[in-house]
């Protein structure tokens, strides 16, 4: 890290922080230039942060040049981390996108549910999702049906064969939820509650974890890293876009350069979704498509079977035949994409 020092700081004030980077095994340079001096410093931060440097008498800034979460960071792992079912189901590298879709909230409705999950298995998707627990932002607004929505997605993925995931929102579901779920999802609202991160980290599933309302990339990645430090390495994240000043037209903002920005510093897998990211359903398949083409590994699309009388997100879900129709572009988009893909690496190669 380079450490910036005040325009008036003292040769005393600039020596305590050479000594205490030294005292922590820091290898220090100091160059004193004519209005500030400048402090570079090589070593472990998390042995002295930049936190409590910063609280010194004297210091201006502190630049730290190494990304702060390691694990997440592609510095540490070159290669796309790429996430494999035991259906052979695979996520991430060059691994064909996947499509993850259902309804918002598993209602008390079986037969409505096993309706989109045939027409997800019918149009080649590999996971049915479906909240149980919903973080709701009213007390008065439906919560979920719980274990009971985990039984019919449990049912619903024995009767078609797909992947399931569900949102978790507090860690004692967890024993529960491992005999029902393969994919747990922590959602936006929850991509800070850190002891959730922990205990997901803790279990061998696959974790989605969405991009938190207001959560910027680093702290986005940073979260991840509070599940890989755990020992959790299967973490897949999932950008559904961000609150901005301008709600008219769309609930949240979609960001679309999160994706490619992403992939540069992690290795991990991302997926989109444009039901939340928007907020519209007539917008989820020009975003599923802009998601693809700057390199998502997935795409998570609300579809219910009666979206008028949804319990919750009706306006941004699709109709079974709305999805059908939007799915067979969106695989044929998908294929073209991988294809170029596939021949763009060949050629390079
Ligand atoms: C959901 O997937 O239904 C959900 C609540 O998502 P988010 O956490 O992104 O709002
Ligand atoms: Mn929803």
């Amino acid at each position: 890290m380079i450490i910036i020092m005040e325009r008036n700081a003292t040769k005393v004030q600039i020596q305590r922080v050479i000594d205490l980077l030294k005292d922590n095994g820091f290898e220090v340079r100091c160059n004193v230039g004519d209005i500030h001096t400048v402090i570079d410093a090589i070593g472990d931060k998390t042995t002295l942060t930049p936190g409590r440097l910063s609280a010194l008498e004297g210091v201006k800034e502190i630049k730290v040049i190494r990304e702060p979460f390691r694990l997440a960071s592609r510095d540490r792992k070159e290669e796309d981390t790429v996430i494999t079912f035991p259906n052979g189901v695979k996520i991430g590298g060059n691994n064909k996108p996947v499509a993850m879709v259902g309804p918002c909230s598993v209602e008390d409705d079986y037969e409505g549910l096993l309706q989109v999950a045939q027409a997800a298995k019918e149009m080649g998707c590999e996971f049915l999702r479906g909240g149980a627990f919903k973080p709701r932002t009213s007390p008065y607004d439906f919560q979920g049906y719980g274990e009971k929505a985990l039984k019919y997605m449990k049912q619903a993925s024995e009767a078609t064969g797909l992947l399931t995931v569900s949102e978790i929102m507090d860690a004692s579901d967890l024993p529960m939820m491992m005999d029902y779920i393969d994919v747990l999802q922590i959602g936006a609202r929850n991509v800070q509650n850190f002891k959730l991160l922990q205990a997901v980290g803790k279990c061998n599933k696959p974790v989605i974890l969405k991009r938190g309302l207001a959560s910027t990339i680093r702290e986005f990645l940073l979260a991840a890293e509070h599940i890989m430090y755990q020992g959790n390495s299967n973490v897949i994240l999932c950008e559904r876009g961000i609150r901005s000043f301008d709600s008219a037209f769309t609930r949240n903002v979609m960001d679309i350069a999160s994706i490619p920005v992403i992939k540069k510093y992690s290795h991990l897998p991302i997926i989109v979704d444009p039901s939340h990211g928007t907020g519209q359903r007539y917008l989820i398949e020009p975003m599923a498509k802009a998601g693809l083409v700057v390199g998502a590994d997935g795409i998570m699309i609300e579809v219910h079977h009666d979206p008028e009388n949804a319990l919750s997100d009706g306006k941004q879900s699709l109709s079974i035949p709305m999805f059908k129709d939007v799915m067979k572009r969106l695989n044929s988009f998908n294929n073209r994409l991988h294809y170029e893909k596939t021949c763009l690496s060949a050629n390079v190669e």
